[in-house]
């Protein structure tokens, strides 16, 4: 049954002024799952108009209040993780099981942040007698959090809870293929208690209300996750307003497996690496390098191991049909230029995927780092693998890319690890392992974006400094 959603702004369900609506469909079967606002300028004014009048009653609240309220939001995620999870699956075609646990990747957010509120501390500044200097972490007012469709309500709270915690006002614009989630979350942030028009929800697509919410003047700060052309836009705009930017953007990941790595976790690490989500996560894994003692071994271990990984059962649909036909064109791109596909590399037969966007996990060897498979971000579950001989050939390898997410290492040598991984241009490394938890800082180098989400440094991306001087 489709559930039907306006905008939420200024702790209600607000109907758009327009009478434009979209509907979502899931991506697993074509069926219908909500029906939501297009949203329009008029409705972005509404919702900043919401939160500015909101602003100084929120910034002013001690933060240890500001901190309970996050706390209680995480406690009713928790509570309404079954409906939650149940339309996350909806949009994005992830099983129950996946967006149940992402369900609650989403409420540690705001357990993370709601008990961080208290550490945001300035600094006394010794500047001779006479004088006393000190610094206070401020809120910026109005942030717009813009989100994608591969992570919907996770990315939505990396977003909000640190802005809220730091004392700021959001205004949430989701992707226009997955916004259910996020309304529920501003549905529940009024049900535990938050002040109407703290946190706001606009639908609608990019041009509409996401140029609409960069472009007001009152927004002072966006948070923007989303592929690199957007990304370029939106900092236009920002440049045009001067208004400070996070961006987390795409990547091209590179996972290096040494010839003296455990090689039972290696294969199963960089399997997950570039078939989580369907390869739907910005920091996969989809550049593997392996040294070419191993290198054929590892290969037949991995298309071996990715046998387990089966369409529909642990491996979703892509999430829309634009990105569906985009892997499919990857496939020909790769052929094209000289890849050798040893598993999938095909469209799946109707008989097979249904109605639904699935393409097999893949895997490419004969690669070449120049080759557009090694180069551009695909955003399914495609691995490019590279053959390497020396250590520092790796590392180079890894870093001739626009891209800088993350990047990956496998060894038993603690000396390597811990030097191969000064040296690579990423803005997340794992040793071992393809993944860290929401405390650890995460963000690019070079086109993967700049500013940090997760970990306390996140905190500080949604404070501006300031520093008072006070004559004795
Ligand atoms: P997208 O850039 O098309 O859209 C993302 C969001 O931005 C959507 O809400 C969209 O409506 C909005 N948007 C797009 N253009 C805009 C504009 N000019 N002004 C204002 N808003 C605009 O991305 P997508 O297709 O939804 O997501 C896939 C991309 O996101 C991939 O490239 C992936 O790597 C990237 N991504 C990055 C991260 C990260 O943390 N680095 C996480 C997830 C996804």
């Amino acid at each position: 049954m489709t559930v039907r959603f306006d905008h939420w702004i200024g702790g209600q369900s607000t109907p758009a002024g327009g009478d434009g609506r979209l509907k979502t469909r899931s991506p697993a079967d074509g069926s219908e799952v909500a029906d939501i606002a297009l949203g329009t300028k008029d409705d972005v004014g509404k919702a900043v108009a919401a939160a500015s009048a909101a602003a100084t009653g929120w910034r002013r609240r001690k933060p240890i209040e500001r901190g309970r309220l996050l706390l209680r939001l995480a406690a009713a995620i928790h509570e309404h993780a079954d409906e939650l999870a149940v339309l996350e699956s909806g949009e994005t075609g992830k099983s129950i099981a996946q967006a149940t646990a992402e369900m609650m990747g989403s409420a540690a957010y705001f357990e993370f942040y709601g008990g961080l509120v208290n550490s945001l501390q300035g600094d006394t500044i010794d500047v001779g007698p006479g004088f006393h200097t000190y610094t206070l972490n401020e809120p910026f007012g109005v942030v717009g959090v813009i989100t994608p469709w591969n992570g919907p309500l996770n990315q939505a709270s990396r977003g909000v809870a640190p802005a809220l915690a730091a004392g700021n006002v959001v205004v949430l614009k989701p992707s226009e293929f997955t916004s259910a989630t996020s309304l529920v979350l501003g549905r529940l942030a009024t049900e535990v208690g938050f002040p109407d028009g703290v946190l706001n929800v606009v639908t609608g697509d990019a041009q509409g209300a996401g140029v609409a919410l960069v472009e007001h003047p009152d927004v002072r700060k966006i948070a923007f996750t989303g592929s690199v052309r957007a990304g370029r836009e939106i900092g236009r705009i920002a440049a045009d307003r001067i208004i400070p930017l996070t961006l987390e953007l795409g990547g091209k990941s590179a996972n290096i497996v040494f010839a003296d790595a455990d090689l039972d976790r290696a294969v199963q690490g960089s399997l997950t690496a570039f078939t989580a989500n369907a390869g739907q996560i910005c920091s996969s894994g989809t550049r593997l390098l392996v040294q070419g003692s191993i290198h054929d071994e590892f290969v037949e271990r991995l298309v071996s191991a990715s046998r387990s990984v089966r369409v529909g059962d642990t491996l979703g649909p892509m999430t829309t049909k634009a990105q569906y036909e985009k892997v499919l064109e990857y496939f020909d791109i790769a052929v094209t230029d000289g890849a050798r596909a040893r598993t999938g590399g095909r469209a799946l037969p109707e008989a097979e995927r249904g109605k639904g966007y699935y393409v097999p996990a893949t895997i490419y060897t004969g690669v070449d780092n120049s080759m557009r498979i090694a180069r551009e971000e695909v955003f399914g579950p495609v691995l490019a693998v590279i053959r390497f001989d020396e250590e520092d050939e790796a590392v180079s390898i890894a870093n001739d890319s626009d891209y800088g997410l993350a990047a990956g290492l496998w060894t038993q040598d603690v000396s390597r690890a811990l030097r191969v991984a000064e040296q690579l241009e990423a803005g997340q490394v794992y040793v071992n392992t393809w993944s860290a938890g929401i405390e650890a800082p995460f963000g690019g180098y070079k086109q993967s974006g700049y500013g940090r989400e997760k970990g306390v440094q996140a905190l500080h991306h949604y404070t501006q400094t300031k520093s008072v001087t006070v004559a004795l």
